[in-house]
């Protein structure tokens, strides 16, 4: 079945090492270059859709800043089913 996932990034915890936008298969992160955060860090963001909720990001996160949220598609086959 078709997963599909979006992030929340904590602003309170990045500080922009980027290690998670290297490590996205998908490349639906980077740094924001328009917001700051309270410490002076650029902060990673979602760029669009994509995210298969993998939690790769999760992971390599050395803040644990990232929360990763999955959903699954339901298919047509499995709702007439
Ligand atoms: S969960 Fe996976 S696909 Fe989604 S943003 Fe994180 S690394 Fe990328
Ligand atoms: S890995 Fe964590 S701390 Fe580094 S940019 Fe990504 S969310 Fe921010």
């Amino acid at each position: 079945m078709p997963v599909k996932g979006h992030v929340v990034i904590s602003e309170a915890y990045c500080k922009g090492c980027e290690l998670c936008v290297g490590a996205c298969p998908q490349n639906v992160l980077r740094l924001s270059t328009e917001r700051i955060t309270a410490k002076g860090y650029h902060p990673a963001e979602m760029t669009g859709d994509g995210c298969t909720g993998c939690n790769i990001c999760a992971v390599v996160c050395p803040e644990a800043a990232i929360t990763v949220y999955r959903q699954a598609l339901r298919t047509r086959a499995a709702a007439e089913a």
